[in-house]
């Protein structure tokens, strides 16, 4: 077996209980089957070590994490997941370091019943591309260019966590659970599915809130009010940001991989009682374009309202 054959060989545990899948791993591609009346979602990412994680991340962590942001955009268009495909570049085969990357691709994968169907290996610098696959039924899909005015903003789960944990890396008593928020994100995928008829428009937190609502504002033709206060912290986010960096870390850190909801008031009791996790109402969309941020004595907050961006 040569190199690339045994780091194959590490990715047969990700193949098991693989629904529609007509021809899996060993091919040239894989074939799917697309039940009639469902439409096939696709989303790929790429993690770049140093870039979107830190260098000493565990293999585990990275392994989670490259499924766990994929996942993220599937939840965010409605999709229920299915199928992903990855594309490895990895500076050696070191068999140590596979056998954990692959061990928290595992845990995750099976938690929402993915199956690997595909791949790529090879030589370079560390980075993971992962293609991933969902369903949904016609018609049913989440746009991010359908908010309403009116409609409330809603967030699910707490924001900044994963922002203040990069922040204060090194920090020794930085609380395990701050941590596990940036290394190991929960895609609400669930949530998403609970939400997907109750939801004008939605996107995934992945670079920050000002800048991700501010694509489906684009998107939509629309804008947005934010109360800056409202904006929902753990426990241990009160206790480890200082005030002068909560409101950069909530609205520009990025890494949340929470989801941002677009809501008919009428529609929220019901939306609520669906949702598995907290939904948050944080600001209203608007028919004046723009966003704006609100402090809770009705004055406004001036920041950039970008975002993370890659390349500025
Ligand atoms: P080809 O030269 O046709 O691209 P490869 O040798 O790259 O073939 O791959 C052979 C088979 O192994 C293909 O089915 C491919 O999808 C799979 N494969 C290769 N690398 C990976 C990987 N990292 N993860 C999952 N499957 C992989
Ligand atoms: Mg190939």
């Amino acid at each position: 077996m040569d190199e690339f054959s045994l780091i194959r060989h590490h990715f047969t545990g990700l193949t098991a209980g693989a629904r529609g899948v007509a021809l899996g791993i060993g091919d040239d591609c894989a074939l799917l089957q697309i039940p009639e009346g469902q439409e096939l979602a696709v989303t790929t990412d790429t993690l770049v070590a140093g870039r979107h994680f830190p260098e000493r991340t565990s293999a585990y962590d990275i392994g989670w994490k490259a499924l766990a942001v994929n996942l993220s955009d599937l939840a965010a268009m409605g999709a229920e997941p299915r199928w992903f495909t990855l594309a490895l570049t990895l500076p050696e085969a070191d068999a140590v370091w596979l056998s954990e990357f692959t061990r928290g691709l595992k845990v995750l994968a099976d938690v929402h019943h993915v199956a690997l169907v595909g791949g790529d290996t090879t030589r370079g610098a560390l980075s993971i591309t992962i293609t991933a696959m969902g369903l949904v039924p016609v018609g049913q899909s989440i746009r991010r260019s359908r908010a309403q005015a009116g409609d409330c903003i809603c967030v699910t789960g707490t924001l900044g966590d994963a922002a203040l944990a990069l922040r204060m890396l090194h920090h020794p008593a930085l609380p395990t659970v701050l941590r596990q928020r940036l290394n190991r994100p929960q895609p609400r995928v669930q949530a998403a599915l609970q939400l997907r008829e109750f939801a004008h428009a939605a996107i995934d937190l992945s670079d920050g809130l000002a800048g991700d609502l501010n694509h489906v504002l684009e998107a939509s033709g629309v804008g947005a009010q934010i109360q800056v206060q409202g904006i929902p912290a753990s426990v241990e986010f009160e206790q480890w940001a200082s005030a002068e960096m909560r409101i950069a870390l909530q609205l520009q850190g990025g890494d949340d991989y929470e989801l941002c909801v677009c809501i008919a008031p009428e529609q929220l009791p019901a939306a609520r009682a669906a949702c598995e996790v907290p939904l948050t109402v944080i600001g209203r969309i608007t028919d004046k374009p723009g966003l704006r941020f609100m402090a809770a004595d009705g004055t406004k907050v001036h920041l950039d309202a970008t975002g993370y961006r890659h390349f500025s």
